[in-house]
């Protein structure tokens, strides 16, 4: 038996047989001459019992990694190849213990990690590129050298330069490759140096904790997984880490074992609540008045954290009680300033300024959470009473109204339970809240992340080892890919001496600002089109992608439809939307504007057509016409590569040396090394864009295409792109290793690596633990020492020295007195219903993560699929199914007034009645038509994060950006007949 047949017999077969089922026709894989041919043409064997006898041997270990948004994900692995191919993989367990008392890391690693040599030689590996050769998406294709594809590709780049400007160049990146040499990088990079537009990712993938970011003016900070172990109750609440933190969740149990309760808060009882001390069944969307109902208990009971509160919080500061608004210094003073706040001190009762460059209250102050003080030189600019009162005495009005009895009528949660939980809360000496990303993909998901945030404010859960909530971080290591142009400490040094020239700028106008916050600004300076690094034009690093939808993929009808938003708007979203242009914004960050038809997408291992919510129907019927040229890079056949028209192979997580994009939470540098050749023709991402990079250069050359300028007026020239591209030279397409050791050693320069580390020791160690946070903001954000022989707990920087927040209050921030937030009634955390989105349907549509599948990485992957049903789910309560006469695993048809789809069914009372959940990820060529359960769902965003021009509520990179929502949509499900 040749290696070939074996590989076919028990992999390449059953996966054509099962992909066949599925209706993916667009490669004849057993063609002669085929990928697989190619790849499989030599090492005899001479029967499965020679593999079997030979499993444990191999040629060569090298370390691997996924380089994959599995977020934290991170883990080591040891790849073992034999006869040029990866045999097989496992868990390196190398992790060692951090602080004494507190379990290790190991063994850090997932079942789809642990096969995912599978998907390197399945049948949906992309081997070479491709040129579709029918319609978009009739599976019609073509293979192609990669002269050609790069020329066609940089042909139709430069069309669209000269016909409409570079920013008609759409770039997205997904989670689909979380490579920080290859993945997402090099064409951003690529972007930047031509002037191309890229989305925002944390907008695309609705990624973004902006509740987290209204409060404290930041989302990125969390604690190291180990953290978890010194908490004495942890809150499960809006995540199933037995699903999505598979390498992570042991720290939970082992908690346990420590004395800590584990308490889940879900709809469903998903894998994680059975597993609890104590499951609490909620409906779905309600989080926000559970939270607020354990706050009025344990304000009323007296069990607040004072000290907390009034240091850390702007609950203490005054606000009238006539307009809403914080007393400010320009109230006061003619000339005073808008961002100068006030305290009422308990001891004086008179007005105090409440400190702007520090948290530390002076002594002798004491400012008063209740009371009043009447101001009486405001005049009319104060309506009748200027009379102001302590934020947080507002805060105990509105709670008044989330007594446990009423809660229990939203969230279906009796009160006792509710008192219960209260009592844990303020009784638990660290509390931390492990919540995920489906909280931010409700409607009101902000709502619900200020309200939880409240709850552990109150009783002072942040800042102290096992506490506070989970964001999101990965900065500790340096982008030198994204920003240098001169290799080695030349070029490092030309990099920070323009960056601390912005920096000291900034801090000229207001020496207050703390390290975090000069560095936000920094980047916010950069969207106007002021630029960090020598010699790369200012082009806006990322810019939000609600704008491109708004206007190019047919969302502005779909926002404006007043039955799918807040019932309690007081305008049309498209009123909101026009009044957040006209005021300015979002100068700068919609790009390309209305006027300007996309004419290229490039898409690296983000399948857009998956992902955006609704964007099946609105992107295909919208964008795509308008498309000249669709371009994807990726590893394997996503949606979008089958709707592509070039199509570019991707080198797979052990066929190029790359580092995972790492996190505080593992605060591990995880590498992967290059154990085998790509198959076929595939090539690392850095090679490919410095060979799309040398060939726009050249094919400008042959067009005569000298100097242009984008909307923003910025200047580009692509004369010598090829050379900045690749560090003038030093990191040519074949050099990625370089690229690696440049940033391994420019992150040594930031203090976040030991001193002396090179890729030679990384190559020897595989994992090397972070010493610091990384330089830039997102990094910063931490807020916290990194300290050998300690497990990581963010914000102590705020908490313990007194360091303010970047947030407009400089403090932890629950009361929003920007007008539209006044006008929404949601200054402060309140509960709103979600909106019935899709339509007036009995059933609510969830979702999260899948188990079997990172995004959708292993999604089609025979292995993954055969430890399931081995296709896409619909999970309903039994009752839902009897009643409309639907039997465990039929294909039912799913519909509301956006759309609908087809899809199996599984009847399971971990659904509760009147919920459906469908695990999301699966790719729309898995279903009928091609329509998955994102065809139903609407897409919508919440208008009022379209406000800004107040404080921290503007962009930056990933940070304010508004994202679609896709939590309880209304559905509902009927037989097909
Ligand atoms: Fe770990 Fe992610 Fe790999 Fe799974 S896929 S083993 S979580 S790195």
């Amino acid at each position: 038996m040749s290696r070939r047949d074996f590989v076919k017999g028990v992999g390449g077969l059953a996966v054509g047989l099962s992909l066949t089922r599925l209706g993916f026709r667009f490669i004849d894989f057993d063609a002669p001459g085929s990928a697989e041919e190619e790849v499989f043409r030599y090492y005899p064997y001479d029967s499965w019992e020679d593999l079997y006898r030979k499993k444990w041997t191999w040629d060569k270990v090298t370390w691997g990694t996924h380089l994959v948004d599995c977020y934290p994900g991170g883990c080591s692995f040891h790849v073992y190849t034999k006869d040029g191919i990866v045999w097989r993989e496992e868990q390196s367990a190398v992790y060692p213990q951090i602080e004494d008392g507190v379990p290790d890391m190991n063994p850090r690693g997932c079942q789809k990690g642990a096969c995912f040599s599978r998907v390197m030689y399945g049948a949906e590996r992309l081997k070479y590129p491709l040129k579709r050769a029918g319609e978009r998406g009739e599976g019609k294709w073509q293979r192609i050298s990669w002269d050609q594809a790069l020329t066609e590709t940089a042909d139709a780049m430069l069309d669209a330069v000269e016909d409409k400007g570079p920013e008609t160049i759409i770039y997205e990146f997904g989670s689909g490759e979380g490579g920080t040499v290859n993945g997402p990088t090099p064409a951003w990079r690529l972007m930047r140096l031509i002037g191309g537009t890229t989305l925002d990712s944390n907008g695309l993938t609705s990624d973004y904790n902006v509740g987290l970011y209204q409060t404290f003016g930041k989302f990125n900070f969390v604690s190291s997984i180990d953290d978890w172990f010194h908490s004495d109750l942890l809150l499960i609440w809006h995540m199933n880490p037995l699903y999505t933190r598979i390498p992570s969740a042991h720290f939970i149990w082992e908690a346990r074992y420590h004395g800590t309760e584990v308490v889940s808060i879900a709809p469903d009882y998903n894998a994680s609540s059975m597993h609890a001390d104590l499951f609490v069944p909620i409906e779905p969307g309600t989080d926000a008045a559970l939270a607020l109902a354990m706050c009025k208990i344990i304000v009323d009971e007296g069990w607040v954290n004072e000290g907390f509160v009034r240091e850390q919080t702007d609950l203490s500061l005054l606000v009238d009680t006539f307009s809403g608004r914080f007393l400010r210094e320009s109230d006061l003073e003619e000339g005073g300033r808008e961002d100068q706040l006030y305290w009422l001190d308990e001891n004086t009762k008179d007005l105090v300024k409440a400190p702007r460059g520090t948290l530390e209250i002076p002594d002798g102050i004491i400012p008063a959470l209740g009371g009043s003080i009447t101001v009486g030189t405001l005049g009319d600019r104060r309506g009748p009473a200027p009379t102001f009162r302590p934020a947080f005495d507002a805060l105990r009005e509105k709670l008044e109204e989330y007594t446990p009895e009423k809660v229990f009528q939203i969230t279906g949660i009796r009160p006792k339970i509710i008192r219960e939980l209260a009592e844990k809360v303020a009784n638990a000496k660290a509390v931390h809240i492990l919540q995920g990303w489906s909280i931010c993909k409700y409607y009101h998901g902000d709502l619900m992340e200020r309200s939880l945030a409240l709850l552990l404010a109150l009783t002072g859960n942040f800042g102290r080892k096992g506490t506070g909530m989970r964001g999101w971080n990965s900065a500790q290591l340096v982008q030198s890919g994204l920003l240098k142009t001169r290799p080695g400490l030349e070029g490092f040094l030309q990099f920070a001496r323009k960056a601390r020239k912005t920096e000291k700028r900034i801090l000229e106008q207001d020496d207050t600002m703390t390290e975090e916050m000069v560095l936000i600004e920094t980047e916010r300076a950069e969207v106007r089109g002021e630029t960090v690094a020598e010699g790369i034009p200012a082009t806006p690093l990322m810019v939000p992608p609600a704008f491109y939808w708004y206007h190019h993929a047919g969302y502005k009808d779909v926002w404006d439809n007043p039955d799918w938003n807040d019932p309690e708007m007081k305008r049309s979203f498209h009123e909101y939307m026009d009044e957040a242009m006209e005021r300015g914004w979002w100068d700068g960050l919609v790009r390309p504007g209305p006027d300007k038809t996309p004419q290229v997408y490039l898409g690296v291992a983000g399948s857009t057509l998956r992902r955006t919510r609704g964007g099946f129907k609105q992107l295909l019927k919208h964008t795509w016409p308008n498309y000249k040229l669709v371009v994807s890079c990726d590893l394997r056949m996503s949606t979008t590569a089958a709707f592509s028209d070039i199509v570019l192979p991707a080198a797979g997580f052990y066929e190029k040396v790359d580092f995972r994009f790492p996190t505080a939470h593992i605060n591990f540098l995880t590498f992967t090394d290059k154990a085998v050749e790509p198959v076929g023709e595939a090539k690392p991402e850095w090679e490919i864009f410095a060979l799309l990079a040398r060939k726009l250069q050249d094919r400008a050359g042959d067009r005569g295409i000298g100097h242009y300028t984008d909307d923003g007026g910025r200047q580009y020239n692509l004369r010598d792109l090829y050379d900045i591209f690749t560090l003038h030279g030093a990191v040519k397409e074949k050099d990625g290793e370089k690229l690696a050791d440049e940033m391994v050693k420019d992150t040594v320069r930031v203090g976040a690596l030991p001193e002396k580390t090179d890729l030679k020791e990384v190559r020897e160690k595989g994992i090397i633990r972070f010493t610091g946070l990384g330089a830039d903001a997102v990094g910063v954000g931490m807020a916290t020492d990194i300290r050998p022989g300690q497990t990581i707990s963010p914000l102590k920087w705020h908490v313990e020295r007194k360091v303010p927040y970047p947030t407009f209050a400089r403090r932890i921030q629950f009361y929003i007195d920007h007008e539209w937030f006044l006008e929404a009634g949601e200054e402060l955390p309140v509960h709103k219903p979600p909106p019935k989105m899709g339509g007036d349907f009995p059933l609510t549509m969830t979702s999260g993560h899948q188990r079997w599948s990172i995004h959708s990485i292993n999604v089609v992957n025979e292995t993954l699929l055969r430890t399931h049903r081995g296709h896409p789910l619909i999970i309903m309560n039994p009752n839902d199914a009897i009643t409309r006469g639907i039997e465990d695993d039929e294909e039912v048809h799913v519909f509301n007034d956006f759309e609908s789809f087809h899809i199996h069914s599984k009847l399971s009372s971990a659904a509760r009645p009147g919920q459906v959940i469908v695990y999301h990820a699966w790719e729309p060529y898995q279903h009928r038509n091609w329509k998955s359960s994102d065809t139903v769902v609407p897409g919508m965003i919440k208008w009022l994060h379209l406000a800004g021009g107040y404080g921290h509520l503007n962009y930056w990179r990933w940070n304010w950006v508004q994202q679609q929502v896709d939590r309880a949509v209304r559905v509902e499900v009927e037989k097909m007949v």
